[in-house]
Formats: C-alpha cells, structure tokens, sequence
C-alpha cells in the first residue's frame, strides 16, 4: 500500500509531480509537460494556463500586446468574498492581470493573433477587461489583416461585474462581424470547460470551431438543465464528441495535432483570401 508506516499518506512533493484528476496516475512534471499535458495512462487532456497554451502552439514566436490592463470593481461587488480579493487571488496564482493574454504570432509560416482565456484566473470569466482585451485582439487582426485564433475556456459572464460583464457578449460579437466583412478567418478553439457568456458569444462564432476531446462546450451545464427539465441527460451529452455529432463544432482534434491542423486551416483560408484579392473580388483598403 502506498501509505507511511505512521498510516498518513505520503504527500507527493509539489512541482515534481502531479497527478492525474481522472485516473489518479502520478506522472512526472516534465514527461506531463513533453506530452503537451496529457496523462500517459488514461489519454485525459489535462487544463492548461493560457500561456502554456500559446507556447504549444506558437513556441517563443510570440509578442503580447495590453498586458498590463487591470481589471476594476466598479459595483464594489461582494458575495463569499470582495470580488477585489478574488482579484487579486487569481492575479497571485496565474501571475496575469486579467483572464485572458492576447498577442501576435507565428504559427508555422503564418503570422496570426492569438487570445487565450485562462481558467485558473476566476474560471476564465469574462468581465469588462476580458471582453475589451478579446475586442482589441480582433481589432488588431483587422488593422494588421491577421487571421485570428481564441482559445476558450471559461465558465462564462463574470457575475461580479453584473450587467457590464454581459455588455462584453455583445462588443465581442459585433467586433467579429468587423472581422467578417474584413474577409479574415477566425478560428475558435474550445477546450474543457468553455460555457455560458463565452459560450454564448465569440467562442460559438468561429468560421471553424475545434474543440479538444471530450471537452464539456455548454451555455448551461449539465447539472442545470437536468434540474430543470429533471431528465436524465444522455451519455456524453455537451462533450466535443456529442457536439460534433450535432453540428455544434466542426472539428474534435487531438492535442497532438492541433497545432497541425491550425496551420492547414489557416493556410486554406488565407490563400483563398489572396485569391480574392488578386482576382479583384477583395479590395485593398
Ligand atoms: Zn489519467
């Protein structure tokens, strides 16, 4: 058994190891790491910080842009905790301002904007700076003709912030219409949990939605809608899988070849740009 003499658990030492939310495996940090955060004995996608996530798919190739926007607390909000506590936790434990890190990039031979939403930081909620950060990365796809990629993951509106929060659904939604008629893709990538506000927003609008295996995509969750219309859901009801099945998302790619298939989507869609363009159909601006 793997317990002490004293009969307590022994404590795996932090940093070095982790293990396994699914299947309770213990893996090493850097072999977790090497396989790009995926368990090595039961294949579970493990979350991944949204900085991690632009390293995996862009490498050192990147350039964050409004960095050092600071969210407020214009309700002076307070439930279980002041929403200025839940700040400042999320800010220790991510070491970003806010929820999401936007910036340009590389990936493979194709220069693109990124945003990531981080999960660790309040659920990757999208308050007010959430929403404007994740409109400037669209804006800034616009000005510089960039294609554009936004990995979800988030439980949704930041409730702390009431109305302004849900403002944010719509800014974002419009910004992606400015994005559409500039004739520039967006991918979006949806990882375990994107639901609710995001959801509902620029995470749903994607010229082309990916999503991660078995990753749960949802506005209400499942526990929700069971209490309310009180059936029983069917198996894998909300996962990448279910959705792909019923037109929600167009693709389920494997962590491994994410980063391949972004590519090859880009390169599709921006090469029928320079056709447009070439052709006349797309004017200069
Ligand atoms: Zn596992």
């Amino acid at each position: 058994m793997p317990f002490h003499e004293s009969g307590k658990k022994k404590s795996v030492p932090e940093g070095l190891w982790a293990k396994c939310p699914k299947c309770e495996h213990i893996i090493y940090n850097k072999e977790l790491d090497k396989n790009l955060k995926i368990c090595s004995k039961c294949g579970h996608n493990m979350r991944v910080s949204a900085r991690e996530r632009i390293a995996m798919l862009l490498g050192d190739a990147f350039k964050e842009i409004a960095s050092m926007i600071e969210p407020e607390d214009p309700l002076r909000f307070s439930d279980t905790a002041p929403y200025k506590n839940r700040l400042e936790d999320g800010q220790r434990k991510t070491g970003m301002k806010e929820a999401v890190v936007i910036g340009e990039g590389q990936l493979g031979p194709q220069r693109i904007v990124v945003g990531a939403l981080d999960f660790g930081f309040m659920g990757g909620s999208m308050g007010s700076v959430v929403g404007e950060k994740v409109t400037m990365a669209i804006e800034y796809a616009i000005e510089h003709e960039l294609p554009l990629l936004i990995v979800s993951s988030s439980g949704g509106a930041r409730m702390q912030e009431g109305i302004l929060s849900l403002f944010q659904m719509a800014k974002t939604s419009a910004a992606l219409g400015l994005l559409e008629k500039a004739r520039l893709p967006y991918i979006s990538l949806v990882v375990d949990p994107t639901t609710g506000g995001v959801t509902a927003s620029f995470a749903m609008l994607g010229d082309i939605i990916v999503a991660e295996p078995k990753a749960l995509v949802a506005f209400a969750g499942p526990r929700v809608i069971e209490q309310t219309i009180r059936q029983t859901l069917p198996q894998g009801f909300q996962q990448s899988e279910f959705l792909l099945k019923h037109g929600m998302v167009d693709l389920v790619v494997e962590r491994h070849q994410l980063k391949e298939t972004l590519i090859r989507l880009f390169g599709f869609f921006m090469k029928a740009r320079k056709n447009m363009r070439e052709s006349g159909e797309l004017k200069s601006r």
